[in-house]
């Protein structure tokens, strides 16, 4: 038995990587009912198609990752159809609280005390390096993972790599800076050689992969052609790929 969905709310659904089958079932059953969604641009057609045709479907991916006063206007114009009665579902790729700005979305509607309820989704972050065969765990070879961004305030020094240290690091928002990254990585320590993978579009009929050293994915991932959304897996575990990939749920897809 699931939980009643109300209108009069917003819900701020996490859309999971890509995959429609990987929604939740919280997620599919308030998508189902949805009287207006607002999506980033990275949730995918099919999983909208899971939204009654009558719902107002508005895209706010440009708006909702720009500026203080795009992410405000966004705010306003759920309140207003919250207000209204209406089920407003708010979705997000991956998990709404993972790089979505989703938890400042939160602040703006409850500082407005427009009741939410945070649907939680399966983050690319780990679906990702999941759906290429690489555990970011792995007894023996990793006991942590650190998932940063690679799209900072400032690009010229890129995350604190300093500071970060993970057994598997995992990347978001990097796919157009991998050389810098990469090249970053090194400087701060990382052993040249450290196994890494770059991983377009997971769970989608997208997806591809490439994998090779930290000091030459870069170069790889572009001569495959590989663009955004994509994600950088970097360490031992990535080795595994090869071994566990059979079984994983995106087998069919092309690995260059
Ligand atoms: N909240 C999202 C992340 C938003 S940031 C989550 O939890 O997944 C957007 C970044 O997520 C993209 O730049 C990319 O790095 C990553 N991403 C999202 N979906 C992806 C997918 N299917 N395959 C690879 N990377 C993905």
């Amino acid at each position: 038995m699931s939980r009643a969905i109300a209108g009069g709310r917003v819900y701020l659904v996490g859309a999971g990587p890509g995959d429609p089958d990987l929604l939740t079932v919280r997620a599919a059953a308030v998508l189902g009912a949805a009287e207006a969604v607002y999506h980033d641009r990275l949730v995918g057609g099919d999983v909208l198609a899971l939204a009654p045709a009558a719902a107002s479907v508005v895209d706010v991916g440009h708006r909702a990752g720009g500026g203080r006063r795009d992410l405000e206007d966004v705010i306003e114009q759920m309140a207003g159809c919250a207000r209204r009665g209406l089920v407003v579902v708010r979705l997000k790729g991956g998990d709404p609280f993972v790089f979505g700005r989703g938890s400042e979305e939160l602040q703006g509607l409850l500082a407005q005390d427009v009741p939410c309820e945070v649907v939680p989704g399966i983050t690319s972050a780990l679906a990702g390096p999941a759906a290429a065969g690489i555990p970011v765990t792995h007894r023996g070879l990793a006991s942590s993972v650190v998932i940063v961004t690679g799209h900072g305030r400032d690009p010229e020094r890129g995350p604190c790599w300093d500071r970060l240290r993970g057994d598997t690091v995992v990347v978001l928002m990097g796919g157009a800076r991998l050389a810098l990254l990469s090249a970053q990585m090194v400087e701060a320590g990382w052993d040249p050689a450290t196994p890494a993978a770059v991983v377009m579009a997971a769970t989608t009929d997208r997806q591809r992969q490439v994998s090779g050293r930290l000091d030459e994915i870069a170069e790889r991932a572009g001569r495959a052609g590989l663009a955004p959304p994509s994600i950088l897996v970097v360490g031992g575990v990535v080795a595994l790929a090869g071994e566990l990939m059979p079984a994983m749920l995106s087998a069919a897809v092309s690995s260059v």
